[in-house]
């Protein structure tokens, strides 16, 4: 096999992206009060913000778009969708949604409420935020070897089975509606969960007779590392991959802006009928009648050709060699990466690679903002600016980990875009020491990263 990466595609239709001097982008983050949601688009060179919604999509899918069927009810689209989600999963009842948290709002609604507890893996923040809103509680349980971000192991989205099983005793089983595994584990690095801990939990579910649920959102990335690194795997086909995984579980929640190549949309997938049911009464009251639930036919239509898509095993190659060939990049210059590198981004540990910032200070956030300066990339904090709290005295109490999200969008940058991140990514390094940090000027009660305003500490 050849060493270089190459994208499995070539390039019909072209947008441009936008170049800015370095005076400009200082100007532009005192603009934005040093707060990358907001910048203005047209103000960055590359960015890595987020993989949702963000992916090109194929001629073919932009096709399907024009083929779109907009009957309000029983459009061809629909059942295109329908069939090839069946197909992929093997469950029976599929409920289209207009993005993951619709699917996500429903399923809660039903299942949630006071009392109630579901475990997980990880369980993403809009997952917790429905579970919570609805009454109920989200248990994390994620293996230990997910916890130490540059220890190396094959599978760090695993949950920790004993913790499962001791959980389930105290809490008692009647009390807990769903285990959800979040496959691969977004909030933790974007870290796979193998077939064997998949197979493991359902078996301990089945026994106390819990639903086990897949948060599919990058359910063929999660496939493509378990050909990669589990035994047993290397001969099968993505597609077989993904149906045993799917054979284990009671239902799926998914976004399509993920791993469907999609700009919008989600759905429910699920097994039992009753539920089923309930569901869909829920659905047509909140998203849209059940053949199209908050969605165009258009958007049906190119979630379900997106689907077959990303099963392909030379994206996936190019997909998964992109992201550690950019990861493993940064390690061999001394960036302290989480490590092995996930599938749909690049953390960086901020508060191990700029030790001289406090973290009352956001050294997370400072090292996005010197990102941006430096090469015009935008990157995403998740540490204390996004977490952080605070107690009865109003003391901050910061987030567990520090970290710079570089999300790859699916398809749309090139191996030598890939390559000046990089570039940039070593300048930083280079002059690290004259990062400052920054303190918060204006916050919002809830979610305040998104419009928080922030200005450097003058030393
Ligand atoms: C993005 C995401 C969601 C929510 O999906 P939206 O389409 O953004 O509503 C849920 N779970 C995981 C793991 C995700 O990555």
């Amino acid at each position: 096999m050849m060493k270089t990466i190459i994208e499995p595609f070539r390039i019909k239709s072209v947008e441009p992206i936008y170049f800015t001097t370095a005076e400009e982008r200082i100007k532009n983050l005192e603009n934005a009060h040093y707060n990358m949601f907001r910048l203005h688009a047209k103000d960055i060179l590359i960015d890595l913000l987020t993989d949702s919604g963000t992916s090109a999509m194929s001629s073919q899918q932009w096709a399907g778009i024009m083929q779109g069927d907009e009957s309000y009810a029983g459009s061809p689209s629909f059942f295109l969708f329908e069939n090839t989600i069946k197909k992929i999963t093997g469950l029976p009842y599929i409920i289209p949604t207009h993005q993951g948290r619709g699917a996500e709002k429903i399923i809660f609604t039903v299942l949630g409420g006071e009392g109630k507890i579901f475990l997980s893996n990880t369980l993403f923040d809009t997952t917790r935020a429905n579970i919570e809103f609805s009454g109920a509680t989200g248990i994390d349980l994620l293996c230990k070897e997910g916890t130490q971000p540059t220890i190396p192991a094959p599978f760090k989205g695993n949950i920790d089975l004993q913790a499962l099983e001791k959980t389930i005793l105290e809490k008692g089983a009647e009390n807990i509606p769903l285990v959800i595994l979040t496959i691969t584990n977004n909030s933790g690095g974007g870290q796979p969960v193998s077939m064997e801990n998949i197979k493991a939990t359902q078996q301990i579910c089945q026994h106390y007779k819990i639903p086990m649920f897949i948060d599919a959102c990058r359910f063929a990335e999660n496939a493509y590392f378990i050909k990669l690194r589990e035994k047993g795997y290397a001969e099968k086909s993505i597609p077989e991959i993904v149906r045993e995984m799917f054979s284990y579980a009671d239902g799926c929640t998914m976004s399509a802006k993920k791993d469907a190549f999609a700009n919008i949309g989600g759905f429910l997938a699920i097994k039992d009928d009753a539920l089923a049911m309930q569901c869909r009464n829920l659905l047509i009251i909140t998203e849209g009648f059940t053949t199209y639930g908050g969605l165009a036919g258009r958007d049906l239509e190119a979630i379900a050709i997106g689907l077959e898509e990303v099963m392909d095993e030379n994206y996936l190659q190019y997909r998964i060699q992109s992201t550690s060939y950019l990861t493993n990049k940064l390690a061999d210059a001394g960036i302290p990466v989480i490590l092995p590198s996930g599938g749909h981004a690049v953390y960086i540990d901020a508060k191990q690679f700029l030790p001289h910032i406090p973290v009352s200070q956001f050294p997370g956030q400072a090292l996005a903002c010197a990102i941006y300066k430096t090469g015009g990339i935008r990157s995403v904090e998740i540490g204390s600016l996004m977490f952080g709290k605070y107690d009865e005295q109003q003391q901050p109490i910061p987030a567990n980990m520090e970290l710079v999200r570089l999300a790859i969008p699916r398809r749309v940058y090139t191996q030598s875009h890939i390559d000046y991140v990089a570039e940039v990514l070593l300048e930083v390094n280079e002059r690290k020491n004259e990062i400052q940090g920054l303190k918060i000027m204006e916050e919002a009660p809830l979610l305040r990263h998104f419009t928080a305003k922030l200005q450097p500490v003058v030393a």
